[in-house]
């Protein structure tokens, strides 16, 4: 047999030294995020309450195209990084399909995800500028618990407001907060305004990002050197995730190829950008026609069928006006065991990339992940995370369509995190209690009615 290469290995020299900031090459840029108040365009001081101050450039800063990364941060990355691109030769032949599947493998940072990548930088900012307390919400608890060791890295107190159904679903994840000191509440709670209101108006609520990201939002305004840090849909995150992309556009080259189709599942759109980003600018450029693809869950379609709107990041409406698709702020997504997948916007840069038609998505219904992940897991030996089943799905749809047509197109996909804490979501999916969320029209729209359309 000839000696393939499996596995694509960088060097810790290769771990990227600057962020590769989409912004400063798109040709339309992203409309400006509003003040709710004066809905005037926000300039980054309006953000110096919320976040460190440096965040807050890095999120509206459209003119840098490169933005070094810390050494300091850069030395906490070597923990895990460069990840290894491994080429998915069982999941090819489990298909029979002709493509050339690839997968950057993000699944092996120490929390299990690529949400460290920005758990990092934010944890830093926020120790250079004195803070001594961070608070966020978390789904699934991948956030929470990459933000809660990044914290302890750097000598901070963190606060986390966990969704209650994924507080209950995955006990886990707040056990591995707690390991590393952070304090865990199931959101909603009566602990914040935003809370209590909502816990009055419906006392059952199940918690979603949205009101979790109103009560850590609360906390910080009103705990002093307390900032908010967010795991997904600002700018700064997705910036911080190009590593994932910039690293794999060098074990591409290192593999002789260039991916046709680049495909990532979507919460609020980081781990897809970190991926697609660097690619994407070869495709700003002309030099490449690459597909982009965000697969998001069927329960929670705020690409496929939400709409083009300035829409509230949270439930209680405490952050700017952000110009995104969305289901709109009130949308309660169905309990999928995709927990980061339940949230009702996308990030801006991304919004405006569909609205332009630089990438395309997918839905996909809760019963096809799980299929495609367990296709996978006995295929590559990697029980991946349910929100990376989402990916792995759309990468199996492709590959299909080339065995079809007899294609060798080259795919690749991010593994965003490994499923090893969600053996729970797994349990059901095999003793067929699991079920597919359908979504009438009218729900779609009975949340976006209030919110005014965008010319
Ligand atoms: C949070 C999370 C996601 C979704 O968030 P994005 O910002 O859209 O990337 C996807 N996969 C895993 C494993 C996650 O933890």
């Amino acid at each position: 047999m000839k000696d393939r290469i499996k596995r694509f290995f960088l060097a810790e020299q290769d771990i990227p030294r600057k962020w590769y900031n989409i912004q400063a090459d798109m040709v339309n840029k992203p409309m400006p995020p509003l003040n709710p108040a004066t809905h005037k365009p926000l300039v980054a001081s309006d953000l110096y309450p919320v976040f460190a101050e440096e965040l807050c450039r890095q999120e509206l800063n459209q003119t840098d195209r490169w933005i070094d990364i810390p050494d300091e941060v850069r030395e906490m990355y070597k923990y895990y990084r460069p990840t290894p691109l491994v080429r998915a030769y069982g999941l090819e032949k489990a298909l029979g399909t002709p493509a050339h599947i690839y997968f950057k493998n993000e699944s092996v940072s120490p929390m299990g995800s690529h949400k460290l990548n920005s758990a990092i930088p934010q944890a830093y900012y926020c120790k250079q500028e004195g803070v001594t307390n961070v608070t966020t919400e978390t789904g699934a608890g991948q956030w929470g618990a990459s933000l809660a060791y990044a914290a302890s890295l750097f000598g901070l107190e963190a606060a986390v407001y966990q969704v209650k159904i994924s507080y209950e679903q995955k006990p886990y994840r707040r056990s591995i907060m707690q390991t590393f000191g952070a304090q865990v509440t199931p959101s909603p709670s009566m602990s914040t305004r935003a809370g209590k209101d909502i816990l009055t108006a419906c006392p059952n609520h199940q918690g979603s990002l949205g009101t979790a990201i109103s009560e850590a939002i609360e906390l910080a305004t009103t705990t002093p050197n307390c900032k908010y840090t967010l795991g997904s849909v600002l700018s700064h995150v997705t910036l911080h995730q190009t590593v994932i992309g910039l690293e794999a556009e060098k074990q591409m080259a290192m593999a002789g190829e260039y991916p046709d189709v680049v495909i990532a599942c979507f919460g609020g759109g980081s781990n897809f950008g970190g991926l697609a980003f660097p690619f994407m600018r070869n495709n700003i450029s002309g030099e490449r026609h690459t597909r982009f693809v965000a697969a998001e869950p069927a329960s929670c379609p705020k690409l496929t069928r939400g709409e083009f709107r300035y829409d509230f990041g949270d439930e209680a409406g405490y952050t700017p006006l952000l110009p995104m698709f969305t289901l709109g702020h009130n949308f309660r997504p169905a309990n999928i065991h995709a927990g980061g997948l339940r949230y009702h916007g996308a990030g801006v840069i991304v919004s405006q990339l569909l609205k332009d038609k630089m990438m395309e998505a997918v839905d996909i219904e809760q019963l096809e992940s799980f299929e495609a992940g367990t296709l996978f897991a006995r295929a590559e030996g990697i029980i991946p995370a349910p929100e990376s089943c989402h990916a792995i799905a759309a990468a199996v749809r492709e590959a299909l369509v080339c065995k079809e047509t007899g294609q060798e197109k080259v795919i690749l996909f991010n593994l965003s995190g490994h499923g090893l804490i969600d053996m729970a979501a797994y349990d059901k999916y095999f003793s067929g209690d699991l079920v597919n969320y359908s979504l009438s029209p009218d729900e779609i729209k009975a949340n976006l009615s209030e919110l005014p359309e965008v010319d």
